[in-house]
């Protein structure tokens, strides 16, 4: 049966798998499809890209852009964009620097509460070259002893408005569509469940997504529901995904939510 991951994080970003472990890992799971989507960037492609084809995987290009609406923080997966896109390169270059930033201010925030991390210990995830954000800071955290798990540091420190969130600069949700689709792909927006309130999902959903993630990691189907009815509403596409990231989240698995061939051949027209 031809079941496609849409969603799933690589080492480019913050998944424990490197391009080449996670088409390994989707071919055992025989995964006959998958888009990798690193938060803010696409380098995984280079070599995912060939990897994939040796494996007889279809690969779709992916990427997750943390982007702001109402001063809500919203995911937007851009889906079969074109790679080589200078746009793109040039709006993954501006996320670097906004996380830059702002794992500053994170660990400004943390070392006012007696937590103490070097912004030079966030180089041995990334060396600069990869995506880094909360999730590494909240490994070194469980590291340090100074929370005894990953969620726990979500939950007391660095979760939205919690006391040493930061949300650095943000990217509007309307610009970040409008990029997406001058680079050929299709926006759609990430995970709705986690915007609270019906109300604000209806606001977004005003601005031109071309389609909403309505299977989600372990979503049992009476929620998926409220999303495929959404989607059938407003005439949009759907998508599906895991959310893998690896032991980043050891309780998600890859595949665990999937599209079919029908699905993922209505969003990717273009395999690089
Ligand atoms: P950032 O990109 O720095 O804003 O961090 C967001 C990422 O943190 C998400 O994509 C998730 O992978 C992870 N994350 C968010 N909330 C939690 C949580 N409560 N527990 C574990 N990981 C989380
Ligand atoms: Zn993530
Ligand atoms: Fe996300
Ligand atoms: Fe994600």
């Amino acid at each position: 049966m031809f079941r496609a991951d849409l969603h799933c994080h690589s080492t480019f970003s913050d998944g424990t798998l490197t391009p080449i472990e996670l088409l390994d890992l989707a071919k055992k799971q025989e995964l006959s499809g998958l888009s990798i989507t690193d938060h803010d960037t696409f380098d995984a492609y280079a070599v995912a890209v060939p990897a994939a084809k040796e494996r007889g995987i279809l690969l779709g290009t992916g990427i997750e852009f943390s982007c702001t609406h109402k001063a809500m923080s919203v995911h937007i997966l851009g889906y079969d964009y074109l790679l080589d896109h200078a746009e793109i390169r040039e709006f993954c270059q501006k996320h670097k620097k906004r996380r830059v930033e702002r794992n500053r201010q994170i660990l400004a925030n943390l070392a006012k509460i007696g937590f103490l991390i070097r912004e030079e210990e966030l180089d041995k995830f990334g060396e600069k070259e990869k995506t880094v954000g909360r999730p590494h800071i909240a490994q070194l955290m469980v590291e340090k002893g100074y929370v005894p798990s990953i969620k726990d540091a979500f939950q007391s420190f660095l979760g939205e408005g919690k006391k040493c969130y930061a949300p650095g600069e943000s990217f509007s949700v309307t610009d970040t569509i409008a990029l997406i689709h001058r680079a050929k792909g299709k926006a759609f927006l990430a995970h709705p469940h986690m915007l609270e309130g019906a109300k604000r999902i209806r606001d977004l959903l005003s601005l031109p997504f071309d389609g909403i993630e309505c299977h989600y990691a372990k979503f049992p189907p009476e929620k998926e529901k409220k999303w495929l009815d959404l989607a059938k509403e407003k005439k949009l596409l759907i998508s599906g995904g895991s959310d893998y990231h690896g032991a980043m989240k050891d309780y998600i698995t890859l595949g665990c939510s999937w599209v079919n061939e029908e699905t993922f051949h209505r969003i990717f027209q273009n395999l690089p």
